[in-house]
């Protein structure tokens, strides 16, 4: 049996640039994570595909989702259901697989009480200004939903002290090379290694 792949969480307040730093990290080409595309209510954006994106799905279809037990974690942010299919996330892993999640900080708690030797990284803003001028600047909502958000984000800024790691995205490329870094030294962690050691050593 392969052994079990690593699962990686990013996540952190919204608009602090989470999608843009996880489309740089596959970017780079030097991560061989699958990345979990997740399932959302909400509508498509310009440009956004279907299966690519996200799977876009209606409010029932989530719901019965749920209802079967086949979501890993889910959190109604904004008024739309998202969430992670779990069948994909366990299948890869156990195929040996490293899994990535890019997913608000709710549904990051979730897998943490599902999946404890799960990596979390909380990705954070320089500032709050800079937040509020990036959520504007994405010019993809509306100001009485960009003030929510703001809202939100200044309560999820707490949760950082349940994380593993925390990763300042002052900018992209170095935000990247923080994860990179993180990634590296996981996989180095004597519990991931010492599995690959037991056949050789035997039991005593
Ligand atoms: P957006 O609507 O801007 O694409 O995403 C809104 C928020 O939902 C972002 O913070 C994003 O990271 C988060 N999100 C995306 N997919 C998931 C998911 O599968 N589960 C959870 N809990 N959050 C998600």
């Amino acid at each position: 049996m392969a052994k079990r792949g690593m699962l990686i969480v990013l996540s952190g307040p919204s608009g602090v640039g989470k999608g843009t730093v996880r489309k740089a990290l596959f970017e780079t080409g030097a991560t061989d994570f699958s990345y979990s595309i997740s399932m959302t209510t909400r509508k498509p954006r310009e440009g956004e595909v279907n299966g690519v994106d996200y799977y876009f799905v209606s409010k029932e279809e989530f719901e019965e989702n749920i209802r079967n037990g086949e979501m890993l974690e889910y959190a109604k942010y904004v008024d739309n259901y998202y969430g992670t299919p779990l069948k994909y996330v366990n299948e890869t892993l156990d195929e040996g697989k490293d899994v990535f999640l890019e997913i608000e900080v709710n549904g990051a708690m979730q897998v943490r009480a599902n999946c404890p030797d799960a990596v979390f990284v909380f990705l954070t803003p320089p500032d709050l200004m800079e937040l509020k001028h990036r959520l504007i600047g994405r010019g993809t909502d509306a100001m009485d939903v960009i003030n929510k958000r703001i809202k939100k984000a200044v309560g999820e800024i707490r949760m950082m002290r349940n994380y593993d790691y925390a990763v300042v995205n002052d900018e992209v490329s170095q935000a990247v090379d923080r994860i990179q870094m993180i990634i590296r030294s996981e996989r180095l962690r004597v519990t991931r290694v010492m599995p690959d050691y037991e056949q050789m050593i035997g039991d005593e």
